[in-house]
């Protein structure tokens, strides 16, 4: 979402259908003598934040509510019309004045029947009341869903409130050398935007003689700021020193470049020595694969003739960026549920650049004098990529594969085209230049290989190229599509060359070469379901983190020795009521029919902190990751722990059933919810007790483990949160991604202490966070006492092979060792010695 001093987005805060104001039959609200704004004729019970900022009026009868956005916005959310007069009846406000609230907070449920009936109309508003300084622009006038981008505010230019910031302030300069590798391209230049948003003060970075407002990406990019260069930022406004602090620190903390630092040097073509029918280009992703070639093609547009509406062609326009970045977000979220950083940095970026001032003033500009939206869009985008071009950075030119590919996406939305390609599974695509969702699509057709006439190895298609494991050759000319549709190629990645005539037996030993590695990977899956033991005796569990019965039913396939990690908040999230006790009982029953006769390990609900559900409105919080989270929740509203401990007991076999309590931090968190279940249980009438289980997340249960173990049948280590809570750093933060790592020795520490405990009370001990998916350290797991991995479906097979070819004895010895080392950098070089990953 845009939201910076000058610009906003504001979300949809009811779902249904947009009216503008002309429509509202009000006349007091349809003449805009009240301000700018939009109508929603509501389906929906619930009011929610439009934006962050603090709520400055709540109407006595808790019919509307005043807020101010961070931005000096204010917003008044009236919700029906003429509904003071019901005198508050069917009302109730969730937020007091002066509180601060989120983005998609929920602010006022109500009685939609009730209202519905007794009031001329349910029609509500979002009206911005200083529209002298503010100008409200809709995103889309269809129907809504809460969270849905709805109006665009934008500061005008020169009004009061802009010279009120501008002037309460004083200007801060600094300087800083960019450790960003490659400088500021989309990713790091997008985190500086971010920054910047989290500011009411305007920010500028200052480079060879040239500025750019952090407001737009690629103005950003735009500076051509290379890797150690020395740039001015200043920052001017009421928390100026804030912002610059802010941003010196974003620009001299170098991002996560794990998959840059893997790539290989790409080679250049043109120092290649010409070879008869075979193309040479540079690897974005290694492997070695035949198969027939399939060209695709990009939108070219027709003649435009001009004089268009330019309100239609603006609405249009804007109907068109809002479901392409719709379309990003459901990428980002799927990105986020699999915890896949590159992608998620990437479209992260690609969200960005959609809202960028420089591509949309453009288009705009060129709409109004006559311009269809499809021709605007795409000439905007190709003097942005111009620019990129002609910086002399071969990391920014590449940057204009992420600009065009916002045009192909725009372009299909507006041309009403499908996005959709028909590749043949087993193809080798060419295509001029692949652009990150092209990937995306192709990986999940079954093509091949990848290899574009343009492009480079340190793109973003590269890195997820390489993140699919599907070999990818860039920059191998305009040749590359001269080639016939379908011919037999070969594509050595490693080796540069894309062998266009290469003979039966070329054929042939590639292939083998394929099927070898496949072999590899099917032998690995052809002995997933037996126990895997280390080479001297020892039995790991490798079980399957999953969030259904549909994926249960998957992990089972693959081989999971059962589910160690269920979680429940899948039942929960995404809709408006709470499930019931039945409705959650025979969701548990599913996952454990779909399990045959192995144990599922369900974990009570973990909402709270970040996750809101909109039915369960919690008190707002300062610090939500520290806040009341997990096992916490039960203090608060302990009937729906209760209600889930029931639907759990209902659930047959018992025996297969374990329970597990994240968060927790002390030992009277276990000892209650353990008196709560015997309690429940002779309710019930129910004579047999699931095991109960603890889950060590937050530092305070490691060092505890010993006394947790005591009254625990088991404890299952969520490295996620461990690390989160352990290094103090946001397990979801861009800027930290690569330091926020469980082989750090202080986490290792922890488990090693874990283990040890549990030990004392003879109770194993499981890992269910993201380390137990890593091969790298299983050994390390393995040699401080684990003895339970649960890991994400697919990897099952593997880390059952790993376990395998291990000495359960050794790994003790060494990862003793491995605690006095100082850095996850140094385990994992030592990990990469000891045990080096096949
Ligand atoms: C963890 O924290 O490691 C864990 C498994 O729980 P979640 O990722 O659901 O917070
Ligand atoms: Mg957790």
């Amino acid at each position: 979402m845009h939201n910076n001093n000058k610009e906003l987005t504001l979300s949809a805060p009811l779902s249904g259908p947009v009216l503008t104001l002309a429509k509202v039959p009000d006349p007091v609200f349809a003449s805009g003598a009240m301000g700018d704004g939009i109508a929603i004729d509501p389906l929906n019970d619930t009011l929610h934040s439009p934006c962050a900022g603090v709520v400055v009026h709540v109407a006595r009868t808790g019919h509307a509510v005043t807020l101010r956005a961070d931005n000096g916005a204010e917003l008044l959310l009236h919700l029906g019309l003429d509904t003071v007069e019901l005198q508050g009846e069917g009302f109730s406000m969730l937020v007091k004045e002066g509180a601060r609230v989120s983005n998609g907070q929920p602010l006022l449920r109500y009685d939609l029947d009730k209202v519905a009936q007794q009031c001329k109309s349910l029609v509500s508003l979002m009206i911005l009341t200083n529209s002298q300084d503010f100008q409200a622009r809709p995103i889309t006038l269809k129907s809504v869903k809460v969270g849905d981008p709805l109006l665009h505010i934008i500061r005008r230019q020169g009004s009061g409130a802009q010279a009120e910031v501008e002037l309460s302030g004083e200007e801060r300069v600094g300087h800083v050398r960019v450790a960003h590798r490659g400088g500021l391209h989309a990713r790091p230049a997008a985190l500086i935007r971010q920054t910047a948003q989290g500011f009411k003060s305007t920010s500028q970075l200052h480079f060879d003689g040239k500025s750019a407002t952090c407001n737009s990406l690629i103005g950003l990019m735009g500076l051509a700021i290379g890797e150690q260069d020395d740039v001015q930022v200043t920052c001017q406004g009421p928390d100026a020193e804030a912002a610059l602090q802010a941003l010196l620190i974003a620009l001299s903390t170098a991002l996560a470049e794990d998959s840059h630092a893997a790539a290989p040097p790409p080679m250049n073509r043109h120092h290649r020595e010409a070879e008869a029918g075979v193309l040479h280009g540079a690897c974005a992703a290694p492997g070695l694969v035949g198969g027939p070639l399939f060209r695709l093609s990009a939108i070219s547009l027709p003649v435009d003739a001009g004089h268009h509406d330019p309100a239609q062609q603006l609405q249009a326009l804007d109907a068109a960026l809002s479901v392409v970045r719709s379309e990003i977000d459901h990428t980002l979220s799927q990105a986020k549920k699999h915890r896949n950083t590159d992608e998620e940095a990437i479209f992260a970026a690609h969200l960005a650049l959609l809202e960028d001032p420089a591509l949309l003033d453009a288009a705009q500009a060129s709409i109004e004098q006559g311009t269809a939206a499809t021709h605007a869009w795409s000439q905007s985008i190709e003097a942005q990529c111009e620019v990129l071009q002609q910086l002399g950075s071969p990391l920014l030119a590449e940057r204009a594969n992420d600009l065009r590919d916002l045009k192909q996406r725009v372009l299909r939305a507006l041309l009403g085209e499908a996005w959709h390609y028909d590749v043949p599974a087993g193809a080798i695509v060419a295509a001029h230049e692949l652009t990150p969702s092209d990937l995306l699509q192709l990986s999940q057709q079954g093509v091949t290989g990848l290899c574009m006439a343009e492009g480079g190895a340190t793109s973003h298609v590269a890195i997820l190229a390489r993140g699919k494991g599907l070999p990818c050759l860039v920059a191998l000319g305009a040749a590359l599509l001269d080639q016939e549709q379908g011919q037999a190629v070969v594509l050595d990645a490693e080796g540069g060359r894309l062998e266009l005539v290469p003979t039966n037996e070329r054929l042939a030993e590639v292939h083998q070469a394929q099927l070898d590695h496949q072999q590899r990977r099917a032998l690995q899956q052809s002995q997933a379901h037996t126990p895997a033991l280390t080479r001297d005796g020892v039995h790991i569990e490798v079980a399957a983190n999953v969030a259904s019965s549909a994926e249960a039913a998957d992990a089972l396939a693959n081989g999971a020795d059962g589910v160690g990690l269920l979680r429940t908040e899948f039942l929960f999230v995404d809709r408006h009521t709470a499930p019931d006790e039945q409705e959650q009982s025979l969701a548990y029953q599913a996952v454990l029919d779909a399990m045959g006769d192995k144990p599922v390990i369900i974990r009570t609900i973990d909402v709270g902190g970040d996750k809101q559900l909109d039915y369960l409105p919690l008190p707002v919080e300062a610090n939500p990751v520290l806040g009341l989270r997990g096992i916490r929740l039960a203090q608060l509203r302990p009937e729906i722990l209760d209600q889930q401990l029931r639907a759990l007991l209902h659930t047959r076999p018992l025996s297969r059933c374990r329970i597990l309590l994240p968060m927790v931090t002390e030992v009277d968190e276990l000892l209650h919810i353990r008196q709560r279940l015997d309690a429940l249980c002779i309710e019930l009438g129910v004579s047999e007790r699931p095991e109960l289980g603890v889950m060590i997340e937050v530092p305070a249960a490691a060092l505890l483990a010993e006394q947790l173990a005591e009254h625990a049948d088991f404890l299952s280590i969520g490295t996620n949160d461990l690390s989160q809570y352990t290094l103090a750093m946001d397990r979801d933060h861009a800027g930290l991604a690569s330091r926020v790592d469980a082989m750090h020795p202080a986490l290792l520490r922890l488990i090693a202490q874990t283990c040890a405990g549990a030990a004392v009370h003879d109770r194993w001990v499981g890992v269910c966070g993201a380390l137990a998916s890593d091969p790298l350290a299983t050994p390390v797991l393995i040699g401080l006492g684990v003895s339970e991995l649960s890991v994400s479906p697919v990897q099952i097979g593997e880390i059952k092979d790993r376990v395998r070819h291990l000495d359960a004895a050794q790994c003790r010895r060494i990862s003793h060792d491995l605690l006095k080392l100082s850095s996850a950098g140094a385990v994992r070089h030592a990990c990469h010695q000891h045990w080096p990953l096949s």
